[in-house]
């Protein structure tokens, strides 16, 4: 059976204690559209109280660290977002791949962190415009998912891709539907490559400048299951629009 389309919200570094009143409307907005599995990951500093705030949504971390605990000054550990009631943690996002130098085997150390510790994984791959451009596109993608997949027990039951475009996060430009087809269907060879006939099951979300607009068009994509969604997903009226655009195609 399908799994229902999965609509994640990544707030990045925006939020206080004040956006908690988007996270409750997402959450009752959610509520309304049961045929969407709906989450967000807000800042690390408000996944306590997001998680006390929602019912029905997932809440999950943006990055974790490698290691359980110890001397690693402001960084969080797996079993701290799990503990701040976290089910899921980003791994990967360019963000940090770009901004902090995390490699392939960094990625591949946290995804299998948050596993241990009990958390879902969303583990982002994608390349950069030149890497497009050079028409290097699905090998920079098939390197990465070489190279951050995680390997433990039951792994690839807890793991879902995101394939997000460099050069279409916060830009406002997106793939063409002949390229975001072409890099899912790569993206899935590889995990059947790599996880054999498991890896057919892995949800591969888009992620990159995903608005109400263009949602319908995205999520049509055969083998997109879904949308990591970072700009529009900070107010419930713009993330539930894309949530209702995915319900709207569960229902035709
Ligand atoms: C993201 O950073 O994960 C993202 C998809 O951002 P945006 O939707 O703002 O492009």
């Amino acid at each position: 059976m399908a799994s229902l389309p999965y609509i994640v919200g990544n707030w990045k570094m925006n939020g206080t204690r004040a956006s908690l009143s988007e996270a409750r409307a997402i959450d009752r907005g959610a509520a309304r559209l049961p045929k969407v599995q709906v989450a967000i990951a807000p800042p690390a500093t408000l996944l306590h109280r997001t998680r006390e705030a929602v019912e029905l949504i997932g809440i999950g971390g943006q990055d974790c660290h490698a290691k359980d605990s110890g001397a690693f000054t402001g960084d969080t550990s797996a079993a701290m977002l799990k503990d701040a009631g976290a089910d899921f943690t980003i791994v990967g996002h360019s963000e940090r791949r770009t901004l902090h130098g995390e490699t392939d085997a960094d990625v591949r150390a946290k995804a299998e962190a948050a596993l241990g510790a009990g958390l879902a994984v969303i583990l982002c791959v994608g390349e950069t415009e030149g890497e497009r451009d050079a028409g290097n596109a699905e090998s920079v993608v098939g390197g990465q998912l070489e190279g951050s997949c995680p390997h433990s027990d039951g792994a690839v039951d807890k793991l879902t891709v995101a394939y997000e475009p460099v050069w279409a996060i916060g830009t406002g430009r997106v793939p063409s539907v002949d390229d975001v087809a072409a890099m899912h269907k790569a993206i899935r060879a590889k995990l059947v490559s790599i996880y054999g006939e498991a890896g057919a099951g892995v949800r591969i979300l888009y992620g990159g400048s995903v608005k109400a607009e263009n949602a319908s068009e995205l999520l049509s994509i055969r083998d997109v299951g879904g949308a990591l969604v970072g700009g529009a997903s900070l107010t419930a009226e713009s993330f539930l629009a894309i949530v209702g655009a995915a319900a709207a195609l569960e229902d035709n």
